[in-house]
């Protein structure tokens, strides 16, 4: 491998399977954006993927299915499952070996998460699809994502999203919007700007992990990112970083 990071994390929305059908699976791009990721993982990476289930549900969507948002929130678990089998097969298509491990027991063809489990099929060069979300309502994939990331020791949570990277404001609805190539946890979440949601923003700062958010749409720019190449924003708290090195603590890691 040459440089850049070791063992990553993808979070990739439900949205993005979606294409520009804007629901559901377009197996198009899906087949596209699996063949950027096995060409990151050709690289000799280890990926696990967390998977959205925004394509099919989401949560706030409750009142328009007329169930309570609770039980809305399981089906947007379950739709991560459809997700992530749909992905696996995508994965598969174009040579990787791909995994889903699920939050929650779904049943003989999906194993349900256990990090020395991921951790060892990571090892063997296997892709890990994380499934089902944290597997408690009111979270989102996001939380997931920084949470898999933590569990399976990962150098870097990657957001692949519609734009660029971070913006002070939506650069699909306002022109002048100020991109950031670097900023802080804590200015993500004091300035309220909704890219990747707080509670995971939380999550990877105190566990020192980097985020970095990318435009998924690009050829190329999954592999270039996670080779090192600056192609989006940098999410990185310095000051806390220094803090714990002085410290003499490694808290990246959960206590045992
Ligand atoms: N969800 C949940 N707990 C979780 C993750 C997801 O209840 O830990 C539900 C929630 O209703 C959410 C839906 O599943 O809206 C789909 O996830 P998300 O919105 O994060 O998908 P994405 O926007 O990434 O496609």
């Amino acid at each position: 491998m040459g440089s850049g990071y070791r063992r990553a994390l993808l979070k990739i929305s439900g949205e993005a399977l979606a294409g520009n059908r804007g629901h559901g699976i377009d197996p198009a791009k899906s087949a596209w954006i699996a063949a950027q990721i096995a060409s990151a993982r050709r690289d000799g990476r280890e990926l696990g993927i967390v998977i959205g289930g925004g394509n099919i549900l989401r949560g706030v969507d409750a009142a328009s299915v007329g169930v309570p948002p609770l039980v809305a929130d399981r089906m947007g678990m379950v739709a991560t499952v459809i997700n992530a089998l749909a992905f696996q097969s995508a994965l598969e298509k174009v040579g990787e070996r791909a995994r889903v491990m699920c939050a929650f027991p779904v049943g003989r063809f999906v194993e349900e998460f256990e990090e020395g489990k991921a951790r060892e099929y990571l090892a063997k060069g296997h892709i890990v699809i994380f499934a089902g979300g944290t597997g408690n309502p009111c979270f989102t994939t996001d939380s997931a994502a920084a949470l898999r990331a933590v569990e399976i020791d990962a150098e870097v949570m990657v957001k692949c999203t519609q734009v660029k990277g971070i913006y002070d404001k939506d650069p699909k609805r306002f022109p002048d919007a100020v991109f950031f190539e670097r900023i802080t946890p804590r200015e993500v979440i004091e300035r309220r700007l909704g890219v990747i949601d707080a509670a995971a923003m939380d999550i990877l700062a105190r566990k020192l992990i980097l985020a970095l958010v990318i435009n998924l749409h690009e050829d190329e720019n999954i592999r270039r990112a996670l080779a090192g190449e600056e192609i989006g924003t940098t999410v990185q708290e310095t000051a806390d970083l220094g803090t714990a090195l002085e410290r003499g603590t490694d808290d990246r890691r959960c206590a045992k």
